[in-house]
């Protein structure tokens, strides 16, 4: 089977690297033809589904997972149904039917979405495809670190942001597959996000009560299982931002790569712009730029404007 996802970009980030006196490199996942790294695990997740059998998939996400699902759909030839809250902005529903996905706008929260993608999976032609908490998608998302070993690249650590946990589940198995078991990862949130990190703190898993970040893409209330397990199994240190530090990330990444990405991705990118203490003692950090497709010159101003009364 040939990937749906493309090789992306290894880049050092030159102003950052001397900044720090680092080799600082950069993962570019807003490359994909999804605008994130979620064409890979959600691409392989329904791949691997269409190859099992199905002829419906069907994507509750407004976000990131369900254009990639939108996309992977359309690559594979069959019926995609995306079903979105009515939060979800008109500009991302234009994108998903210019795919060739159906949309559906169900309920005023994502829950109500997936309630009714749960009910359409009952016909067993149909696959449900969830955004983060599948092991086919942690290990479609493991193939950015396969990629990096194959460069022959190295790195003392590996920097990216963490919502459900999938993209984590998936840096930390392509870590193992490579042999590369030592590696620590730094798994960065927003404050009123940070799910991972209440777990951790409570040494349980732990439903977030609200999300109160602007990084609504990383607002997962409770992680996957696989995510916290990692944290007991790796050298995973969870670390914090403010959405003004994810911002501001976002601001400088835009005027020194050129670059927009989501607070989303600005909350691992600020690991680096505020020098963190945790980063300290490597050398060679490897930042996953997980992209997003929620960011224009619009919406990036807007941010600016929010970040300064922050
Ligand atoms: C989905 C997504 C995340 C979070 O990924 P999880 O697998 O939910 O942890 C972070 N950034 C972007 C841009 C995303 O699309």
């Amino acid at each position: 089977m040939t990937h749906l996802h493309i090789p992306t970009p290894l880049l050092q980030h030159r102003a950052l690297s001397a900044q720090l006196d680092k080799q600082v490199w950069l993962k570019m996942e807003n490359t994909q033809p999804s605008g994130s790294f979620k064409l890979r695990g959600i691409g392989l997740l329904c791949q691997r589904a269409v190859a099992a059998g199905a002829t419906h998939l069907v994507c509750p996400s407004g976000g990131n997972a369900g254009f990639a699902a939108a996309v992977a759909g359309a690559a594979l030839g069959v019926r995609t149904t995306i079903i979105v809250p009515q939060t979800t902005p008109e500009n991302v529903r234009q994108a998903i039917r210019a795919i060739g996905a159906e949309l559906i706008v169900e309920g005023k929260q994502w829950d109500e979405a997936n309630q009714l993608a749960l009910r359409l999976c009952q016909d067993p032609a149909a696959m449900y495809i969830p955004p983060f908490d599948h092991p086919d998608i942690w290990d479609g998302n493991a193939t950015l670190i396969d990629e990096v070993v194959k460069a022959a690249h190295r790195f003392d650590v590996v920097i990216c942001s963490v919502g459900g946990g999938g993209l984590l589940s998936g840096v930390v198995q392509g870590l193992q597959r490579n042999g590369l078991s030592q590696t620590p990862v730094i798994a960065v949130e927003t404050e009123g996000a940070a799910s991972l990190h209440a777990a951790v703190q409570a040494g349980e898993l732990v439903t977030l009560p609200a999300i109160t970040s602007i990084a609504s893409t990383l607002g997962a209330s409770r992680v996957a299982q696989q995510a916290f397990q990692y944290t007991r199994e790796h050298d995973i240190k969870t670390v914090t931002v403010t959405d003004a530090q994810a911002i501001q990330a976002c601001l400088r990444f835009a005027d020194d790569m050129r670059v927009l990405v989501e607070p989303a991705c600005g909350a691992a990118l600020a690991v680096a712009y505020q020098n963190l203490a945790v980063l300290a003692p490597y050398q060679r950090p490897l930042i996953v730029v997980c992209g997003g497709m929620g960011v224009d010159l619009a919406i990036l101003a807007k941010l600016g404007t929010l970040q300064a009364s922050l």
